[in-house]
């Protein structure tokens, strides 16, 4: 009997393990392919900046001043100025237009110039060079440009960033991937201890053990290189650290194991006869957890050791069942359908939006939801659904574009988030698969990021919304953002229009459009605008100001056309959950006004109306002084207005009762000077009226 338990515990670990290790792996190897793709831009994106570094370094006056003095100068002003003036260079070279090396720094043995690819080649040909070289043993960029003075060439000035330690931790910062350069097929520097290991394949991943650590490793040639073995960088995944959990998880299970057997082994000897029964229902469900399912719990009635034995079954398989979620959520992937979880693309997205962003490319978002999949299920069954669900993912990682991402993004809805894709080649996209997808449709919502700083909230509310109008036109489409209609009601249209107008003429008609969707705060944009620019103006702001804040003011609340009317009118108060809608309307407001490039500046007032100045507000909880001053000034006459005006199931305050809150506020929900004046000229108005 204890055998038997033994046995049965034993290789279900062992099964256990086998898989958690295979997925580790796979999931080591995912990671290391996509942040391979990932590094290969950020590295791509330092060489470039270096670039423009070194001929913005070669270009200063400074420079060409040094290409025609003498030696020990050069060198004093390369030590004391130019290095730390253009940070980012480990080293630094000047000749003349003969080649003498009259200056240098960072290099342990002295530059020759004809042995110096880039050097000797400027001078050769007076054009610049770039590319990867090996000095004093390490691989590095070099740029090398010619000086000139008057028309005339002067000398070189070359500079060189060196592909090690410090390169590796930056370009990784984001991430828990390290990073080895490696040349020639043998690794060089990095943010490991592996110089010297050869790399195992230029294709395929590989695992690789440095010291005591297992990892997955995975090359890439270097940005801009030929692909081969000549220079390249090393991608590497701790397994390890993805296996910890399931090591964890071992050790829980060996222990009540113990417990199990020893029970057996004495409900064995003393109960002999009674135990056959009671066991049989055990050994069927242990045969069950081997096979890979999950038994159902027992009953436990009986009192006896039988008994015991069935609850700590029941304790263990809960137990295990218990970690191996956890342990399947801590490796990204959703165990149905192998695609990354939800956690997982959350988490990945603003390291995306800002490395997209950086490197000038575009970020598009698809949201795909199946339509009416609850009948499906109703009509075929669970299972079917889930083997359903299955069918499409592997359609989507088919579909898949290189530098995508594919998630799973709820239980019938999939994320798929496309660098260098505009919202057209999205649709394109879309066809795609609503075409491979057999048995049930697909809605789609699109959008794309506009800048990157801080609106990945608001890319995947707008590619919601967009989906949520594919909805209501019928299904068994796509809508872009552009598509969510706004003002005007029944055009779908028109919001597009709106947004692609790119006037501010527009925008300010959707903001009297969201005023018209609340009918009791109607006018509202228009107020705030008005008491705003008017402080501006009493504090002593320039015109040009005066006008931002008038404008700002007009278009602040446009993002509560993304808020529900049922929200937007409730007359009560609004659960937490409707709260957090009616909040995401100053970073979809945000989104929406930098879709048009000329109201760029209008974009910190309209994100940050709802900051407070002791932090307390949101969308950012930035506080004092951080507030942008724009969005101070509108806070102030936000408030006010909203404290003046009537609301259904409240007359609105009267303004002197409204100025004593604004007055209590100065300091903890608005800056102090800008509510203190505030009150000031309120007060000289209604004087001015009164007298
Ligand atoms: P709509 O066209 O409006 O999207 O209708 P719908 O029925 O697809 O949408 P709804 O959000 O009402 O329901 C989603 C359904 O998806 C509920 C559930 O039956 C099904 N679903 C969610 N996760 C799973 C899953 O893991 N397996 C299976 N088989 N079905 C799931
Ligand atoms: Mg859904
Ligand atoms: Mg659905």
């Amino acid at each position: 009997m204890a055998i038997l338990c033994l046995g049965f515990g034993l290789s279900v670990l062992g099964i256990f393990n086998y898989l958690t290790s295979r997925q580790a792996t796979e999931t080591a190897r995912r990671e290391t392919a996509r942040g391979a793709a990932v590094l290969s831009g950020s590295l791509q994106n330092r060489t470039r900046v270096f670039r423009s570094v070194a001929s913005q370094i070669a270009s200063s006056p400074k420079v060409t001043y040094l290409a025609m003095t003498d030696a020990q100068t050069i060198k004093d002003q390369i030590e004391k100025g130019l290095v730390s003036q253009f940070g980012g260079t480990d080293a630094f070279v000047i000749t003349d237009l003969n080649g003498s090396v009259v200056g240098e720094y960072g290099f342990t043995t002295p530059t020759s110039a004809s042995a110096d690819t880039g050097i000797s080649n400027v001078i050769k040909s007076q054009r610049p060079w770039s590319g990867v070289v090996v000095r004093d043993g390490d691989m590095m960029i070099e740029a090398s440009y010619p000086v000139f003075f008057d028309r005339f060439f002067k000398g070189t000035v070359t500079t060189y960033l060196r592909f090690g330690e410090q390169l590796a931790r930056e370009i990784s910062e984001l991430s828990e991937l390290k990073v080895m350069f490696a040349k020639d097929g043998v690794m060089t520097r990095g943010s490991l201890p592996g110089t010297g290991l050869r790399v195992g394949s230029l294709t395929e991943p590989w695992p690789l053990t440095i010291g005591k650590d297992e990892y997955v490793a995975q090359y890439r040639p270097l940005p801009g290189t030929d692909a081969g073995a000549h220079e390249g960088f090393v991608v590497l995944r701790s397994t390890a650290e993805l296996m910890a959990p399931a090591k964890q998880f071992s050790l829980a299970f060996l222990s009540a194991l113990g417990v199990v057997c020893l029970l057996a082994l004495v409900g064995g000897t003393l109960f002999s006869q009674r135990i056959g029964r009671g066991l049989d229902d055990v050994v069927r469900a242990a045969r069950m957890l081997q096979a890979g399912g999950w038994p159902d719990r027992f009953q436990v009635r009986r009192t006896d050791e039988i008994g015991l034995v069935q609850a700590t079954f029941n304790d263990m398989t809960e137990s295990m069942r218990r970690s191996q979620e956890r342990l399947l959520a801590m490796l990204d992937v959703d165990p149905l359908t192998e695609l990354d979880n939800h956690r997982h693309f959350k988490e990945s997205l603003p390291t995306e939006a800002a490395r997209t962003a950086a490197a000038g490319e575009s970020l598009a978002l698809l949201l795909l939801d199946i339509d009416n999949f609850s009948e499906y299920n109703r009509e075929k069954g669970h299972a079917e659904g889930d083997r359903k669900l299955k069918e499409i993912a592997a359609v989507l990682r088919e579909a898949r574009p290189e530098f995508a991402s594919v998630a799973r993004y709820g239980g019938e809805e999939f994320a798929i988030l496309l660098p260098g894709y505009s919202v057209q080649d999205a649709g394109v996209l879309y066809k795609l698969i609503a075409g491979s997808v057999k048995g049930v449709t697909l809605s789609g919502g699109c959008a794309e990021l506009v800048s990157a700083r801080g609106q990945t909230e608001g890319l995947i509310v707008a590619a919601q919304l967009a989906l949520e109008r594919a909805k209501q036109l019928g299904r068994h489409r796509l809508c872009e953002f552009g598509e969510v209609p706004g003002a005007g009601g029944d055009d779908p249209k028109q919001l597009y229009r709106y947004l692609h107008d790119g006037t501010y003429a527009t925008v300010k008609a959707l903001a009297a459009a969201v005023d018209a969707k609340d009918p009791y705060t109607h006018g509202h944009s228009d107020r705030v605008a008005g008491f705003a620019s008017d402080l501006a103006a009493y504090v002593g702001a320039d015109p040009t100001e005066v006008d931002l804040i008038h404008r700002c003011g007009t278009l602040h609340d446009v993002g509560k056309i993304g808020v529900p009317d049922a929200i937007l009118q409730k007359p009560g108060r609004l659960d937490p959950d409707e709260v957090r809608t009616m909040q995401a309307h100053a970073v979809l407001g945000e989104f929406i006004v930098a879709k048009i490039p000329q109201l760029a500046e209008l974009l910190p007032g309209v994100r940050h109306h709802h900051e407070r100045f002791d932090g307390g507000g949101y969308p950012d909880g930035i506080g004092g002084y951080d507030i942008p001053r724009i969005a101070r000034f509108l806070a102030v006459a936000d408030t006010y207005d909203a404290m003046t005006s009537d609301r259904p199931y409240r007359r609105g305050m009267p303004p002197e009762v409204a100025l004593e809150e604004i007055e209590r506020g100065a300091g903890t929900q608005f800056d102090p000077d800008l509510a203190l004046a505030f009150v000031q000229m309120m007060r000289a108005r209604t004087s001015h009226v009164l007298t």
